[in-house]
Order: C-alpha cells, then structure tokens, then sequence
C-alpha cells in the first residue's frame, strides 16, 4: 500500500534542514519557519530564499524579515504567489548587488577563533614546486611556478581560495622543506620565475623552520631563478639581517586601507605593507606590487588613488620591478564556503558577477574602469617596470595597456626579460 505523503508542516523540517537554514541567526530562522507555513515553498524556493537571507547578513544589509515584502493582493494561485514574493526579493538582492557597495566607517570585529593557528610539523613526499595553481588555459597567464614552503595561513582574507584548499587552523610546515630544495636540480640554461605566497604568506612566520635561510640559499646558489616573496605581512626583520641574492624579488599585495580593514583580516595594514618594502628597498631588493584583488565600491576611486600617489611618493621605478593588477573571481564551491561560514560578516560577494572564463567575477566594463584607473595612476612608471594583468582574459589587455601577448609563452618571456634586465641593472647599482 503507498505511504501517504506527508502534510507539508511535517516534512518542513527537512525541508528547512537541506537548505542550510542553520546558518541563519535563530529570529531570522524562525521567521522563515513561519512563512513556510503560509507560502508553502518547495525545496528550490527555499535554497534561494536561505541564501538570499545569509547574504543579506554577511553584508550587513537590513535583514530577511525586514525586507520581506507586503502580501500581495488579488486572486494569485498559490504557485504565483510564491513567485511573485521571490521575484521582490531577489530584484532587492541584485539591487544590492550591483550598486556599489558602501562599507561601514568601522569594521567588523575580529573575533577570538579567528587568531588560533597551529604549527605543525609534517613530512612531505616531494617538494611542493609546480605550476601557477590559479592559471587557467582561459587566461592570459604568465606561467609562473609556485613553491608552496609552507601550508595554510595565519591571516584571513575573506576572498581568499586558500581556505577552500586548506581546512582548519593547522599551518603545516614541511619538516625536511630545506634539504628537499637544496636537493632540487635545474636546467642552467633556463630562467625560471619561481614564487612562495599561495599557499601561505612568505614572509609572516619570519624564519619558522628555517624555510626564508634555505630559500634565500637556494637563490644564491641559482642565479637563473627570479625568486619571488609575495606577502601581506611587515615582518621583514628576518630578511633585514640576512645576506639577500639579486635575484630574490619582495613583492606586496595592496588594498586601500577600508578593504583591509575590512576584508583582510589580521593582514599587515596598509602603511606598514609599504615601510616593510621600503626598508627591503633601502638595502637594494628590488620589490613590487600587486593589486589584486581591486574591489570595487562606493569609494574606490579616490581610496585607490589616494594609495597609488603614496606608493608613488615610497618608490622610484628603478627599485620597482612589476605591478600586477587583478580582481575577485570565483569558483562555486568557494561561495557556497563563504556562506557556511557561521557569523561571517564581509561585503565581499555583494558585488555584481557574471560568468567569464569559467568562473564569476566582475562584468568586463567595470574591470576595464578600475585596471584602466590604476595603471594611469601610475603613469610615471609605465616605461620602466613591468606591468601586467593577473588571471584575466586577453581581451582586457589592448584596451587597459594599450598592448597584449600573443601567447602566454610571450607573455612569460617579456616578464623574465623584464625582471632578469632589472636585476642586473639593480646589480650594478648595489
Ligand atoms: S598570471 Fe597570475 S594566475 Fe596566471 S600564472 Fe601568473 S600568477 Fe598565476
């Protein structure tokens, strides 16, 4: 005999479950529970109706029930009816998300279980040394090798994959890294343009492990390498008393001081990003700089104009070796992490996306308005350091630099010959 389908009432906790109702706050869930009863929506309606309510929390925005829309009159079946009230919310939810954003004067605190972070030893089979992970066939990419010498961060950028890779509060550190890299054998003949700081940052943990002596060794001992360090950290005390090779590279990811603030929690502020590589600076490493990801929001013009004439007024285009420019792209599985994370309050996906190059990301005009921005800002450097565009489509190139790669094998060859041309003038200049 078939079982009798269950009333709606009695399969709404499932219903509510699967949707991931529990990482709203609990009035916010209660509410939802409530006009359950009354609109009855299916499973599909409900997941969007969750998510649109964790958005509408982790942006800081009025919240479900105080944007939930008056009842609609007339004669709606029940099935309009429910499309109707989703069709309002979800024209709000774009709404929010395509105008830019505005950021609170304060930013949210940062709360204890954020700052936990263990260090651990581990052993590791191999060397982590292998193709750029983020470079994709779909993208002009400069096909950089990256060195993972340690796993997992200790700062907590809200956009960032690397959470997505590692999980938890555990940063591994390869107990045998130095001997592995000082066993490591290349071709002479070749250059290689080799960079730490996607699996952690390079410089935050200083010398943990001995990692920075056998990197800074393993330059030495191969000149044909461009050694890249890529932080958002000050803590270059260790670096400051070390012997440095030419060919070892400091390079800074910026933001402006609000999307810090707001976005790169526990990361080096702003300043003290640009004291750390002045001070490598003064002692002849060539540095440079990376902004990405540009976030765009109410106040980004003048926030990032404002931080590219201090970077301007920090550096001369001699000690500067590249400027990279990139933005926020996204892979699903990441959004669908951000919006796990309980309590999690950041700004970061209220931004307009569409699909581009097989991840989401800002619409193509307002990446050409912000890259355009940043590289005019620095125009006085355009002729003696290298920029690029990381992790974007071709097609963006022509219209921000006025030029592009045929290839990504160009585009690798014009950044080695840029970077090795720079070293060696650097070189003679120590
Ligand atoms: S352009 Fe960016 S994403 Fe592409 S290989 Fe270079 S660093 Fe990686």
């Amino acid at each position: 005999m078939k079982a009798k389908p269950l009333a709606y009432a009695e399969k709404l906790e499932t219903l509510l479950k699967r949707s991931g109702i529990d990482r709203l706050e609990y009035g916010q869930q209660q509410f939802l529970r409530q006009q359950c009863l009354d609109y009855r929506f299916t499973q599909q309606e409900l997941q969007q109706l969750s998510d649109i309510a964790v958005d509408l929390a982790m942006w800081g925005e009025r919240p479900l029930d105080q944007v939930w829309p008056d009842a609609e009159s007339g004669n709606l079946n029940p099935k309009q009816r429910r499309q109707r009230l989703l069709g309002r919310l979800s024209a709000h939810w774009r709404q929010l998300k395509q105008r830019p954003k505005r950021y609170p004067r304060l930013p949210p605190k940062v709360t204890q279980d954020r700052q936990r972070i263990k260090h651990v030893e581990v052993d590791k089979e191999r060397l982590a040394l292998g193709p750029c992970p983020v470079a994709s066939p779909r993208t002009r990419c400069c096909n950089l090798m990256t060195l993972d010498a340690v796993e997992n961060c200790g700062f907590d950028c809200s956009y960032c994959s690397i959470q997505s890779f590692y999980h938890g509060d555990e940063v591994r550190f390869d107990r045998d890294f130095a001997s592995k890299l000082a066993r490591l054998e290349l071709d002479p003949q070749r250059s290689y343009h080799i960079g730490t700081g996607q699996s952690s940052d390079s410089l935050m943990w200083g010398n943990r492990g001995d990692v920075l002596d056998a990197l800074l060794e393993f330059a030495w001992r191969n000149p044909n390498v461009i050694l890249e360090l890529k932080s958002k950290s000050k803590n270059v005390s260790h670096l400051m008393k070390s012997e440095l090779p030419p060919n070892l590279i400091a390079t800074w990811s910026l933001n402006t001081p609000t999307l810090i603030a707001h976005e790169e929690h526990l990361t080096a502020p702003l300043e003290e990003r640009l004291q750390a590589a002045r001070r490598l600076a003064d002692r002849g490493v060539l540095v440079g700089f990376h902004l990405h990801p540009m976030i765009h929001y109410a106040e980004w013009q003048e926030e990032y104009g404002a931080m590219l004439q201090s970077v301007l007024h920090s550096f001369s285009a001699e000690e500067v070796v590249m400027v990279s420019l990139g933005t926020l792209t996204y892979i699903k599985p990441v959004i669908k992490q951000l919006r796990e994370r309980k309590g999690f309050r950041s700004k970061i996906l209220q931004m307009p996306m569409v699909e581009s190059d097989g991840k989401l990301t800002y619409p193509r005009e307002i990446k050409e308005q912000m890259f355009s921005f940043a590289y005019q800002s620095l125009q006085p450097w355009h002729e003696d350091v290298f920029f690029y565009l990381c992790m974007e489509n071709q097609r963006l190139w022509r219209p921000v630099f006025g030029y592009e790669y045929a290839s990504n094998q160009d585009f690798e060859a014009a950044m080695k010959q840029a970077y090795l041309d720079k070293i060696a003038a650097n070189g003679n200049a120590r």
